[in-house]
């Protein structure tokens, strides 16, 4: 009896785990979050930004926690079960719905439990070209290219997380790398696999932390070097330092606002003017947007006053195609589906370095590399896609500040 109990208990949590990832699969969401509550065991979905709990998950007991939890580390074949203490990072590959799906997976110790964030990397995972990726904006593929053919110097790509940098990162190393191309990249975690590329991961346990890795990876013979993030000034010092004296093109990223600001970021962060200037080259800014779902999205009468704030022209006004939305079977009843890339682009020319040493600030920065058509920000962007339909004013209102 008791037997058969543990046996059926075990067929229910795999069942469970299955249905609830190809349930994500099918809300197109982003992120699972299975988190132990003081009594119970709560799931939520992650979509377009958005957490909320899915139908018919509001209440599974706490008492199946743990086998959830175990259940999942079994599917990465990598987690311990264990360990429970320590946070352990893994993956998932999966066929669902007859297509293979990646899912990156984090476990880590709350005061109730074990929580996991199980995240979707389907977008991530698909190949983008960099046409595709500046929505074929001739003007800034081409700023984008000038700079990736310079033999040195940081390109930097920059937004909050999983805005896609990842995949911008592997769209840009896919478009360097052949076979007279040394690439070798320093990641935490290793995101994308990527072909043709030597991808080091950062072991705290191994003892392998940002700058050991920084320091041994930027010997021998390399020309482009990812370098997954730069947040203190230790890592951002070595990497504008490998930029400027070892002749290799670093690419890296950043969490910041804008494009401006990255530069004085920098400065923020103790490094010399002249250092930025002498390595920064291009500044990649990236955000997602909902994007109207195309099945449904309504023709939207918007009033003369709802346009205020957002820096749009009489013109743009006038010849805009504006739409809202509305939901039909095909986006589950939400107007939008998938996501749309914002992107944004400040080349950091010779002029605007020469004023940035002589301390101008960042009205005085942006003004002159829009004088100059080097910097395509955010908000014109964002005005582009509302004016064409694929946003809808509320997403337009978030971007164009
Ligand atoms: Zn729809």
């Amino acid at each position: 009896m008791l037997n058969a109990e543990i046996i059926n208990k075990d067929e229910e949590i795999v069942k469970f785990v299955d249905d609830l990832l190809e349930e994500a699969v099918k809300q197109g969401v982003s992120d699972v979050h299975i988190e132990p509550q003081a009594t119970n065991t709560r799931v939520r979905f992650r979509k377009d930004r958005k957490l909320y709990i899915p139908e018919g998950y509001d209440n599974i007991p706490k008492q199946l926690h743990e086998y959830i939890i175990a259940r999942i580390k079994v599917l990465t074949k990598t987690m311990k079960l264990d360990v429970k203490k320590r946070p352990q990072d893994g993956r998932i590959k999966s066929n669902i719905l007859g297509r293979d799906f990646v899912f990156r997976l984090l476990v880590y110790p709350t005061i109730h439990g074990e929580s996991i964030n199980i995240f979707n990397m389907d977008d991530y995972l698909q190949q983008y070209t960099v046409e595709e990726l500046f929505n074929n904006d001739i003007n800034l593929i081409k700023i984008f290219r000038r700079n990736l053919k310079k033999e040195e110097g940081l390109i930097l790509f920059t937004g909050p997380t999983t805005v896609g940098k990842s995949t911008f990162i592997a769209s840009t190393i896919n478009e360097l790398a052949g076979t007279g191309v040394k690439i070798r990249t320093i990641e935490d975690p290793v995101e994308l696999q990527m072909d043709n590329t030597d991808q080091v991961q950062i072991d705290l346990y191994q003892g392998l932390d940002m700058t050991a890795a920084l320091r041994s990876c930027c010997r021998g013979d390399v020309d482009v070097l990812y370098i997954c993030e730069l947040r203190q000034f230790e890592v951002a010092h070595i990497a504008l330092e490998i930029g400027l004296n070892k002749g290799y093109k670093v690419l890296s990223t950043m969490h910041t606002n804008n494009g401006i600001s990255t530069l004085f970021r920098f400065t923020e962060m103790g490094i010399k003017e002249y250092m930025t200037a002498s390595a920064l080259e291009l500044v990649v800014g990236l955000r997602r947007t909902k994007k109207l779902c195309p099945h449904c999205k309504e023709k939207a009468d918007l009033l003369e006053s709802e346009f205020e704030g957002l820096g749009l022209t009489e013109e743009d006004i006038q010849n805009g195609k504006f739409y809202k939305a509305k939901g039909c079977d095909k986006c589950f009843n939400t107007g939008y589906t998938g996501k749309l890339a914002l992107v944004e682009i400040l080349e950091f020319t010779r002029s605007l370095k020469d004023a940035f040493v002589k301390g101008a600030d960042a009205d005085e920065m942006e003004k002159l590399a829009k004088k100059e058509g080097v910097y395509h920000s955010l908000a014109e962007d964002t005005r582009k896609k509302f004016i064409n339909g694929d946003i809808d004013i509320e997403e337009a209102r978030i971007f164009t500040f």
